[in-house]
């Protein structure tokens, strides 16, 4: 689509309404929702590789959850009043059903959007063990029974009943003192697939083009408040809108942009590692996610998982992720991500940030010099009769853990998702990774409702979205027969009832 740059100096201006900086779930997302509300509208994504979905949103670089607070423990904490906090699970159960109507209202449109290729039925277990942790997993599902979003959630803390949850924790040893919770619901995400799926209805729309192997250098926004943008070191593309979707990268594209609003932020990147077994026998015994509690130090989003997983047909048990250091902020990414994102700005924020999370980072070192052994010692919480051999490692994405400094208090580590916005909102940027995909319908309705929505268009675009997503501004708690109609028609619609 760039052709014409190689050509001549003297290049006509590329312009479009929608720059979108990255061909992953987000930007995918972000490019299919705003077509669906206005075909006119230009929109371009330039991806710096050959093909979309290769980064964080490539199916074995993450772990696939279609998270939805079921089993994530760290979405439910215990308050110091020893009280279960279920805000947070209520507010990703509810962002997972838009991304589920939105799935299903695509899938009744177009038929290049096939879901029995990205979403399976998989539940969706909490396991732990000791008096303690048992007794707060007791607590916290008492807490989400009553809730409507939660109703279908079973807790046991009989060893019978959980090891035909779980077969693999049988054992001819004496068993520990587990409790489980499960959800039958739950769900396990291709989320490449998707991307590859939203992109080719796109390219089947007038003024969408994708462009490959194409990467944005530089961006600079002019007087009338328009960006130009460097490809490939190349002037020019301008745009009248610019979303950030370049995962680990965003950072760095943000701080390029030199909005007032990116001076809050630093960046630090964390790689993932998975331990994966395709031993057709063991896989066949496992068919749940399992997760279990983070290590103490450990971020929040290190939760040890079990996960049976289904990739291009291929059936797999994976489990971690293990952490370890790297300097880049993509897989593709440089050595020198780390350091060249390192601004006067933000060094302060780094600095008291790594002060005040040591356990963090040496949590960080001892994962990265974890050996098998001790590696599969963990695996052995969840599979004790687990086999060195039918497990190797393989490397997840990477994550950069945003650091922020609020307006009041002190810099901290952020662990979820963030979207930052440019004082005229002609720019958003999304930032961190959690629980990322599997709310990108969530964050891109924001991104829209931020910086698309002005008096004219509201009326009609929000009703628009409504059409698509019949929850969109309703609260499913204070609506049960909304709940229970959306989930049987998204389940029988992408193919996942009971
Ligand atoms: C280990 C791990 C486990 C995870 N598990 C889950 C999970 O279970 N469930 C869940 O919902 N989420 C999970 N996530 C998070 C999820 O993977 C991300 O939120 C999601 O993939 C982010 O999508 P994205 O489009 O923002 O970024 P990406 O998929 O990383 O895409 C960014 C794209 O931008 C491109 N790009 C970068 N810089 C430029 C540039 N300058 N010019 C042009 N293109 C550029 C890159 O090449 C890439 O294609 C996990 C993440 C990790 C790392």
């Amino acid at each position: 689509m760039f052709n014409y740059m190689k050509k001549s100096k003297n290049i006509p201006l590329y312009e479009t309404d929608v720059l979108i900086i990255g061909a992953g779930i987000m930007g995918a997302t972000l490019g299919s929702i705003l077509k669906e509300l206005d075909s006119s509208l230009r929109v371009d994504i330039v991806e710096s590789l050959n093909s979309p979905a290769l980064e964080s949103s490539k199916a074995l670089n993450n772990a696939g959850t279609g998270h939805a607070g079921y089993c994530e423990l760290n979405y439910t904490p215990l308050l110091p009043n020893n009280k279960i906090d279920i805000q947070k699970a209520i507010q990703i159960n509810s962002g997972f059903e838009l991304s589920l109507q939105y799935w299903s209202y695509l899938t009744k449109k177009y038929h290049l959007f096939s879901p029995n290729k990205f979403i399976k039925r998989v539940p969706h277990i909490s396991l732990v063990n000791g008096n303690e942790d048992r007794a707060y997993l007791k607590k916290r599902y008492l807490a989400l029974k009553n809730n409507p979003l939660f109703k279908t959630i079973e807790f046991s803390s009989d060893f019978k009943t959980i090891s035909k949850w779980i077969p693999l924790l049988k054992t001819k040893k004496s068993p520990k003192e587990y409790a489980a919770t499960k959800v039958e619901i739950g769900t396990d995400l291709n989320f490449g697939e998707i991307t590859y799926q939203l992109i080719s209805i796109l390219k089947t729309k007038k003024n969408f083009y994708l462009h490959t192997n194409y990467k944005v250098t530089d961006l600079n926004e002019t007087k009338d408040g328009l960006w130009s943008v460097e490809v490939n070191n190349v002037k020019k593309m301008q745009a009248k809108f610019i979303f950030i979707a370049s995962g680990g990268n965003s950072l760095k594209l943000l701080q390029k942009a030199k909005i007032y609003e990116q001076r809050s932020y630093a960046g630090f990147p964390v790689n993932g590692q998975w331990l994966v077994c395709k031993n057709p026998k063991i896989v066949a015994l496992h068919k749940a996610k399992v997760y279990g509690k983070a290590e103490i130090g450990s971020p929040p989003m290190s939760l040890p998982h079990l996960d049976f997983r289904i990739i291009n047909g291929e059936k797999i048990l994976m489990f971690g992720p293990f952490a370890s250091f790297t300097f880049k902020f993509l897989i593709s990414g440089s050595l020198f991500d780390f350091i060249s994102s390192i601004k006067f700005h933000n060094l302060k924020t780094l600095c008291i940030v790594f002060l005040k999370e040591w356990p963090l980072l040496i949590y960080l070192i001892k994962q990265s010099f974890k050996s098998h052994k001790s590696r599969l010692a963990d695996l052995r919480k969840f599979y004790p009769d687990a086999n060195a051999e039918d497990w190797q490692l393989e490397n997840a994405g990477i994550r950069v853990q945003i650091m922020k400094k609020p307006n009041i208090g002190t810099p901290k580590l952020e662990f979820g998702t963030e979207i930052i916005f440019s004082g005229k909102n002609n720019l958003a940027a999304l930032l961190g990774a959690s629980p990322g995909a599997s709310i990108s319908v969530k964050s891109m309705i924001e991104v829209i409702e931020k910086c698309f929505l002005n008096k004219k268009k509201s009326i009609a675009w929000k009703s628009k979205i409504k059409k698509m997503i019949p929850s969109y501004e309703v609260n499913l708690v204070k609506n049960p027969k909304l709940l229970k109609k959306i989930r049987s028609d998204n389940q029988r619609t992408l193919g996942i009832n009971l």
